[in-house]
């Protein structure tokens, strides 16, 4: 029942017309159907049809259901076998100029205009040298180009030491925020027994981190209210960064204005499934939600990623249909006027009243991925390929000479993790040819 996944992957990519198919006969099918899903209805679905675009459709990926685990990871090799550069169909910035005389200038931080944008990390005072050992990467990659700020964030104040450390590995402008306990701790609507009764459950049942409630602070706090701190207000953009990642590649041009200027929300690098314990009753919250408000939901979401239930069937079953797809949050790209908008603020009051960030323990990565699915156009979810990234266990490894290590492209993590991979999901249910053409 396995089909050929061997085909020429440069002959693949080289079109650009949109006409070009990966080779493979359900993608080609698939692909038509994404190319061909207009935004019919711009003011959003009704119920029914809302429904029926988070009905999986499991003939979409027949050819590989029996092995599925092997033939994504198979197809995840294939797709990074591909050599790349920058996005070739986008409007890119650079911080480089050549004048009439051929003379090349860069502009310093205060005359190089940037996006409205920042780098932002939750971090403890404690994690200052796996923040520094973090941000020098990112510095020498990219941001010395263009000197955009950081925020960093804490529940508690940032100790002088950590501060004048920071402050002495960039010339960017550098913020400190303490976030309000009222932003950061449990909302009163929690009822302590239940939130102990559904806690032990879930220890028993193995779930990491699940009796600590500063992680679901954490998780809360970076689903539904950091955009709201005071000193975010102020920006459109950011740009999620945590202590201990990699940055594998150089990127020349600016990120931000490439987001701005493509008029992307959101940009990722890797896509896991989620312990579906955590997010047992997200998704029945979530229907309850949209049955009531069912305008929200736009209509080229990325319904088949959210929905899909053949690589972990049993996920899908015990989250009442969510596959546990999500977009690894501890790097991401976004656009916080989005969460700040009508849609995502309205979901997030029915979240907190549900109290699933206590009684189970929502992540930040699964809550803004069913957000941005639901109601974004996934024509606006960026896969940023050419971003080389690593929080263990998972790497993002580009083919491109701008990296480090691009003979180890195709490598994703340790061999008894890969059925967590759902990368090939978001490529093959979701992107159109054109946006795997990109790069
Ligand atoms: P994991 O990646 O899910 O294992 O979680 P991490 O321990 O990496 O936490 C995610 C991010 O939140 C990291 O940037 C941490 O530094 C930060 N973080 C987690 N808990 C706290 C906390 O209680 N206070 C602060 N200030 N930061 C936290
Ligand atoms: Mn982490």
């Amino acid at each position: 029942n396995r089909i050929s996944t061997t085909f020429d992957a440069n002959d693949l990519f080289t079109g650009g017309n949109g006409d070009v198919y990966y080779g493979i006969e359900y993608n080609k099918k698939l692909m038509t159907g994404s190319n061909t899903t207009p935004n019919k209805h711009p003011d959003g679905m009704t119920w029914e049809e809302v429904k029926k675009a988070l009905t999986f459709d499991k003939k979409l990926l027949k050819n590989i259901e029996d092995n599925i685990v092997e033939e994504n990871m198979d197809f995840f090799r294939e797709v990074y076998s591909k050599r790349i550069t920058e996005p070739k169909f986008s409007k890119l910035t650079y911080n480089e100029f050549v004048n009439s005389d051929g003379i090349k200038t860069v502009l310093g931080k205060d005359e190089y205009p940037r996006a409205n944008a920042t780098l932002l990390t939750l971090v403890r005072n404690q994690e200052l040298e796996d923040i520094i050992y973090t941000l020098r990467q990112l510095e020498f990659n990219w941001n010395h180009k263009f000197h955009y700020p950081y925020t960093f964030i804490n529940d508690e104040p940032f100790t002088e030491e950590f501060k004048e450390t920071i402050k002495r590995h960039t010339v960017s402008d550098c913020y400190f925020e303490v976030i309000p306990p009222e932003i950061w701790n449990k909302p009163s609507n929690i009822d302590p027994i239940i939130e102990e009764k559904s806690i032990n459950k879930l220890k028993e049942q193995g779930v990491q981190y699940i009796d600590k409630v500063s992680y679901h602070n954490m998780c809360r706090f970076n689903s539904g209210y950091f955009y709201h701190l005071e000193r975010l207000k102020q920006f459109r953009y950011y740009w999620r960064f945590e202590p201990a990642t990699d940055y594998y590649c150089n990127i020349d041009y600016d990120l931000f204005k490439f987001m701005e200027d493509n008029n992307k929300t959101y940009g990722f690098t890797i896509s896991l499934y989620d312990n579906p314990l955590t997010v047992e009753t997200l998704w029945p919250v979530t229907l309850e939600f949209l049955e009531k408000n069912p305008q929200y939901v736009h209509p080229n979401g990325a319904f088949r990623w959210l929905t899909e239930n053949v690589q972990h069937p049993d996920y899908a079953r015990t989250t009442g249909g969510y596959s546990t797809c999500h977009f690894w949050s501890n790097f991401e790209i976004g656009d916080m006027d989005f969460y700040r908008g009508e849609a995502y603020t309205q979901w997030m009051d029915a979240l907190d009243a549900a109290g699933g960030f206590y009684y189970e323990r929502w992540g930040d990565a699964p809550v803004h991925s069913v957000g941005l699915g639901l109601f974004e156009d996934r024509s606006k979810i960026h896969w940023f390929r050419d971003i080389g990234y690593h929080h263990s266990p998972y790497k993002n490894i580009p083919n491109s000479d701008q990296c480090l290590a691009p003979e180890d492209s195709g490598y994703f993590a340790p061999e008894d993790v890969h059925d967590q991979n759902c990368l090939s999901n978001w490529i093959r249910l979701e992107m159109t040819n054109k946006e795997l053409q990109t790069y």
